[in-house]
């Protein structure tokens, strides 16, 4: 039985006044749910949002991290800053990183690897873009990202892991899969987590949808076999519409 789990994505919004007003909110409208809830604020909020969630049921996560502990690694923030700012969750292979800053599977592998070995929690993200659906190239390129992004990631790690999957056509453009077209995608993960491990991790794995879930469509999506949860961008920035995300079984 798979715990329904939502994430929510602050990407480049919110200063820290915004951020603390926002998570306070939550920590109140959102306590006792039942599915698991992690927001990722930017990394200049992260102490000041995990300080307002602390002893609640929503983590604290963060949106990317560098493939390294310490050192001359200019711009970048380790999993150990991450971990001392509160954060115990990490978003990783972001399709805004893939796509925007040219991050490729080996390194995503690389940030995986450090942020398993350090506790976090990761959401591997994964998703074709648009031309690539429209060359019938979905399966392939979601194989393709996992098997790269979790090469040498032992079954006992993988309890840690979350996948999304998030079709690029459909984040933040207002498009979202239907629910149908996201089961599809999921049920092939599923496969290839028979494929790269076994039959009981496919049916363990918890994966989210993400593209444009909103409070109108969540339900749709949420009542299919093989969608666990929702990794939610814009509508995760206001409580009128990432609550009523997460209490979609309400
Ligand atoms: C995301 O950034 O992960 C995302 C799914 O964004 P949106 O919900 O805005 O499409």
């Amino acid at each position: 039985m798979r715990t329904p789990y939502i994430a929510g994505n602050w990407k480049m919004h919110m200063n820290r006044a915004d951020a603390r007003a926002l998570a306070m909110e939550l920590r109140d409208k959102l306590s006792g749910v039942s599915p698991r809830v992690m927001v990722a604020p930017p990394f200049t909020s992260i102490e000041t949002v995990a300080t307002v969630l602390q002893g609640s049921n929503i983590m604290t996560g963060a949106q990317n991290m560098a493939p390294a502990a310490s050192g001359a690694h200019t711009g970048e923030i380790s999993p150990l800053m991450l971990k001392d700012a509160g954060a115990s969750v990490v978003i990783l292979g972001h399709s805004e990183r893939r796509h925007s800053y040219g991050e490729h599977d080996q390194l995503i592998n690389e940030k995986v690897h450090l942020a398993l070995e350090e506790k976090l929690e990761v959401i591997l993200c994964v998703g074709e873009t648009l031309a690539e659906r429209e060359a019938d190239r979905v399966a392939k390129v979601v194989r393709t990202q996992l098997a790269g992004g979790l090469k040498g990631v032992t079954t006992e790690q993988l309890q840690n892991v979350t996948i999304a999957y998030e079709p690029v056509w459909a984040i933040g453009t207002g498009r979202t899969a239907t629910p149908d077209d996201a089961d599809a995608v999921h049920a092939e993960i599923r496969r290839v987590f028979t494929d790269l491990y076994d039959a009981a991790q496919a049916e363990k794995i918890v994966i989210q949808y993400g593209g444009s879930v909103k409070p109108d469509n969540v339900k749709g999506l949420m009542g299919r076999d093989n969608i666990d949860g929702a990794l939610v961008g814009g509508a995760s920035l206001k409580t009128d519409s990432f609550v009523p995300i997460v209490q979609f079984d309400t």
